[in-house]
């Protein structure tokens, strides 16, 4: 028999349904499974057992109540999941892997949490993150780095991968994570699980703690395609709190629609198969893009000539917010305070003492890509250049319906091996920041191993607000396959 934290959220909510288990039997079956493995993996920086437990069991009052004439709970009633540690869960502390927020318990709910609580899923806790979603390995958290489930000297990839950790190594169902240039694809890549990254502005902001407000998407990484469009279907859509929010209603997504991909048109971007990408990465998206293929799609070779400029006008857009979203950590209003003779010296003394070192960089970079005469030079030309950016991502769906690539150049690297070097880190996110600054949806799904054993992904993106087709296309290849069924072992 399976255990219970090896179900996916399809099976979990079957068996509720089927009374073969209760909510209680599977939060417990999680948070048992979060006690043993996490001392080893640090997916979760808080536990939060007794609020998930009492979900739990409301979840399980909820089922016990219903009667034939009721309308039917809804799918994710009693599904245990985590919450990475940028987005607010009312009463239970948020710290954005930052010491400079430890202690602070938001008042409110992120519009995405509210929704998924709502729903009836069970919070089991809150996940390990780069400090302010800023990095691409979590070892940027104030608090330790995670470690990839498939190896533990790995990084699980970052800024969302304690949320990557943890739902590879079956410590929930599912779990929420952030996307601001790669942070849930690159993640889902090095731990071998599915991550769509939505479309701007189709998931709330509210109540995430912003990182690049242009740029930051609320998606989530689970076992499957077919896993996930539950919590997208519950997340997405318009909200008052977020004016930002698409107001566009969200479509009842059916998978099966696409159950082959016979007509599919699928390009792949000539600018994503360079020099200094692990062979073995290169060959096996080349494979799943054979394997799409044989089932029907057809694929066109494209371009993205302006793929090259999105790491270097990302590094000044994303800093450049950073900075201005950040000021608003003063010691003052959130979190803990390094006393000091005057208030200037109080700020100057708490922003020294509580950013890590990354924070600080991309504070100092994006101040002087706004200051007064550099503005034009830097953050006004880096915004036109986005412009191109987003021109190419437009020009390429009037061709295709998707375009599939690599979702980073390498597979999961060693913990420290970009300790002294930012710049080599930045390089992992060369193929995911494209679709942030075009605002594009995009998913990440295993499609491989390398000679390591350390698992591949694949990245399909597709037009703004075309979560659909990402859906449809990924889980006809999650059909046809079992790379996303294998598992790290325990
Ligand atoms: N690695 C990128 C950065 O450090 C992306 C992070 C993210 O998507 N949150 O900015």
């Amino acid at each position: 028999m399976t255990a219970l934290y090896d179900l996916t959220v399809l099976e979990a909510a079957q068996a509720l349904r089927k009374g073969e288990a209760s909510a209680r039997l599977l939060t417990t079956a999680f948070l048992e499974r979060i006690e043993s493995l996490n001392p080893r993996l640090f997916a979760f920086l808080e536990v939060t057992a007794d609020m998930a437990l009492a979900q739990a069991d409301e979840s399980d009052r909820r089922r016990a109540a219903q009667k034939p004439s009721d309308p039917p709970l809804s799918l994710l009633d009693g599904i245990p999941i985590a919450v990475k540690d940028v987005l607010a869960v009312k009463g239970i502390p948020a710290t954005c892997g930052s010491k400079i927020l430890q202690g602070f318990r938001p008042p409110y709910h992120a519009t995405s949490v509210k929704r998924l609580i709502e729903a009836g899923a069970v919070i089991l806790g809150k996940t390990n993150t780069d400090e302010f979603a800023m990095g691409s390995s979590t070892e940027n958290s104030a608090y330790g780095v995670t470690h990839n489930p498939w190896n533990l000297t790995r990084v699980p990839g970052g800024s969302s991968g304690g949320s990557a950790a943890a739902v590879a190594s079956r410590m929930c169902c599912a779990a929420l994570g952030t996307d601001t240039g790669g942070s849930i694809r690159q993640p889902a890549s090095f731990c071998g699980v599915t991550g769509l990254k939505t479309s701007y502005g189709r998931v709330s902001r509210y109540g995430l703690i912003a990182y690049g407000s242009s740029l930051d998407t609320v998606g989530a990484l689970g076992r499957s395609a077919a896993d996930l469009l539950p919590l997208f279907s519950t997340m997405a859509g318009s909200d008052s709190l977020d004016s930002t929010c698409m107001p566009d209603t969200v479509p009842d997504i059916d998978l099966n629609a696409l159950q082959s991909v016979e007509g599919l048109r699928i390009g792949v971007p000539r600018e994503y198969f360079i020099d200094g990408i692990q062979p073995e990465v290169k060959q096996a998206v080349r494979t799943a893009v054979d394997q799409y293929a044989a089932m029907g799609a057809s694929i066109f070779p494209i371009t993205l000539p302006h793929t090259d400029l999105a790491l270097p006008v990302y590094y000044l857009i994303a800093p450049a917010e950073a900075s201005a979203n950040l000021a608003r950590f003063d010691g003052i209003r959130y979190g803990p305070r390094v006393e000091a003779d005057s208030l200037l010296e109080q700020y100057l003394e708490t922003r020294g003492a509580l950013f890590g070192s990354e924070v600080k960089r991309r504070i100092m970079l994006g101040t002087y890509a706004l200051s007064a005469g550099y503005y034009d030079a830097y953050y006004g030309q880096a915004q036109k250049v986005r412009t191109l950016i987003k021109a190419d991502f437009d020009e390429a769906f009037e061709q295709v319906d998707v375009i599939a690539c690599p979702v980073a150049p390498t597979t999961a690297f060693e913990i420290g091996a970009h300790g002294e070097n930012p710049l080599a880190m930045y390089l992992e996110d060369v193929f995911t920041l494209p679709a942030n600054l075009a605002g594009v949806p995009g998913i990440s799904f295993p499609v491989g191993f390398d000679q390591q054993g350390l698992p591949i992904g694949m990245q399909l993106n597709a037009p703004f607000l075309g979560e659909e087709i990402l859906f449809q296309a990924t889980h006809a290849y999650q059909l046809a396959t079992d790379w996303h069924k294998e598992k790290p072992s325990p």
